[in-house]
Order: C-alpha cells, then structure tokens, then sequence
C-alpha cells in the first residue's frame, strides 16, 4: 500500500514557469501538500536563479531550462503555467519523456489541442488541460450551461489583471462553447449602428459577445448574463487571490495519471460536463 508520507510514494513535480504569478503560487502549493514533491522549478528567461529569489524559500532549487537535468530529477508530472510558446514546447518535452502533464497556460488553440491529443496517447504520459483551475469557475460554466435554454439572450464579460496578455480569457471562451452547446435560440442582435468599433464585445462560439475588461487590482473575474422577458440571471466567480487555483491544480496532479490520454477541464475531473478529447 502507497504511504504519501514516505518520500518514495509522493507525487514528484516540476514546475514550469516557476518564477511567475501562478508558477510561484503552484511551488507552495506543492511544497505544503503531504503528498507531493518539488523536485524541478523551470523557467528559461530566469536560468540558474534561486527560486529563493521569487519568494518561495526553504527549496534549495534553481530555475533551470527544460532538458536532461530535469528528466534526472524524475518528476512524475509537471505542471505548465507559462505562455503559449512555453506550453507547446514543455507539453511535447513532457510527452516524449513519458512526463504528464498538467496545462493551465491559457491561448491554446484547436489546432494545440489536437498537437496534444496525439502527443498524448495514454500509452507513455496523459495530460490535464484547464483554462480555469478554480471550482468555483467551473461551477459557473456548468451552471450557465444548464441556465442557457431557458433564456433568449446571453452575453460574457470576463474582468483580470492589468498584465493579462491574452483577450478574451480561455475561461470566457470555454463558458460560451458550454453554453452554446445547450441552447443555440439567441435573439438577434439589434445593433445597427457602431459608434464605437468593438462596444458590442467579440463574437465567441455561437455568437454569444465576450466583453474583456484589464484592470490593476483585479485577478480574474467573470460574469454571466442570461436574460429573458421581464428577467435577468448573473452568474458571477470572482478569483480574489491565485490560491484560488490551488485546489483544482492539486487535484489534477494526484489524478492526470489515472485519466489516459488528454483530459480537457477540471469540470472531467469533478464529476460532471466530462469533456474528454
Ligand atoms: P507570469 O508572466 O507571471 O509567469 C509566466 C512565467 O513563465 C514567467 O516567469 C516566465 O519567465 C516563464 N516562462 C516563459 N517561457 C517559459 C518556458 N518556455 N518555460 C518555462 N517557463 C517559461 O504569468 P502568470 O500570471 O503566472 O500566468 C501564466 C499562464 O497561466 C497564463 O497563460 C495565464 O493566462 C494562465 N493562468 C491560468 C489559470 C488557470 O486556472 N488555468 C489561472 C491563472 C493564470
């Protein structure tokens, strides 16, 4: 029987883009979990930094590039919070290495998602992919997808920091193929006349508008907005603070083995929406 108190039968992981906002976060997250090990800290653009140097102390790990010196760590997963670049680069690092992998990079595409698929093949390594890692987040989209066909009109506006470089979130994206996915009876936009080019928000899957806002201060945020004759319904998930993250994050490294191939929202692994590619 597995004893995650022996160091011999916990997690080993590394973690990619270890010097950043969510890297840092996902290190301590690690570190106080019983059943886990940081054996790895990658991040390229900080090489052979302490990762003392971005607040995470008491590790006595140096950010290193992605290659042979972290193979010889043998991480069992390795959890990608990086950029787009990054995610594609580590994902394939991580399934030729028989590494598994779990991706909370926002911006892949459809195209990634089928590079990943055949990456992937559940023989060697499996991998999680989630553009949202909070459950609260994950509950809205499931909510609003039961909510959808009862209403007419539908639209997302999805708020983060200052320093998101990617519009809209992947969480917005996501929330309206969920949505689009139950209900596709919309009333047609009255817009005729557009003072502003883009007031009325990008069209996101089943033409449902995305409004993006940036803003200092905030973390990431979204609501949204079902509405019908006489009525309206808000669905708001506010992420106060990147810890938010860490239950999804966690339960997707004690489970990305046990989920062959490529496992898509931390909704599968919940129990409900399963959404497997
Ligand atoms: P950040 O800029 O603070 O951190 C990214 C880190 O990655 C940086 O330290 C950078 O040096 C490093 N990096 C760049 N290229 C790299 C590579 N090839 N290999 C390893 N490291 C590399 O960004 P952040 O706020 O931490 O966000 C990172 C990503 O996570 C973004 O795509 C963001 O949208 C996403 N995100 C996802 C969730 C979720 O729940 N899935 C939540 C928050 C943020």
């Amino acid at each position: 029987m597995s004893d995650p108190g022996r160091t011999e039968d916990r997690i080993r992981v590394a973690v990619m883009g270890a010097a950043g906002r969510m890297g840092t976060t996902v290190c301590r997250a690690v570190l106080d979990a019983p059943d886990m090990e940081l054996v790895a800290v990658v991040d390229p653009p900080h090489l052979d930094e302490p990762l003392e140097n971005f607040g995470v102390a008491g590790t006595g790990l140096t950010l290193e590039m992605v290659g042979p010196s972290v193979k010889k760590a043998e991480p069992h997963v390795a959890v990608d919070f990086t950029n787009i670049d990054g995610a594609r680069s580590n994902s394939r690092w991580c399934a030729l290495n028989g590494v598994h992998a779990v991706i909370g990079t926002t911006g892949l595409t459809e195209g990634d998602v089928q590079d990943l698929t055949g990456l992937f093949d559940g023989e060697r390594a499996n991998a999680v992919v989630a553009p949202n890692f909070a459950i609260g987040a994950v509950l809205m989209m499931h909510l609003a997808a039961i909510a959808a066909p009862w209403f007419e009109s539908a639209e997302i506006i999805e708020l983060h920091h200052e320093n998101k470089i990617d519009a809209p979130s992947g969480t917005a994206m996501l929330t309206a193929e969920r949505i689009a996915e139950t209900s596709t009876e919309w009333v047609p936009d009255p817009t005729q006349k557009h003072v502003l080019e883009g007031a009325r928000g990008g069209k996101g899957p089943g033409g449902i508008p995305i409004h993006s806002v940036r803003l200092r201060g905030l973390v990431a945020h979204q609501e949204v907005l079902l509405g019908t004759t006489g009525q309206s319904l808000s669905i708001r998930h506010d992420s106060y603070d990147r810890t938010s993250f860490m239950p999804g994050v966690l339960l997707a490294i004690r489970e990305v083995r046990n989920r062959p191939g490529v496992t898509i929202g931390l909704d599968t692994l919940l129990g409900f929406g399963a959404q497997p590619v």
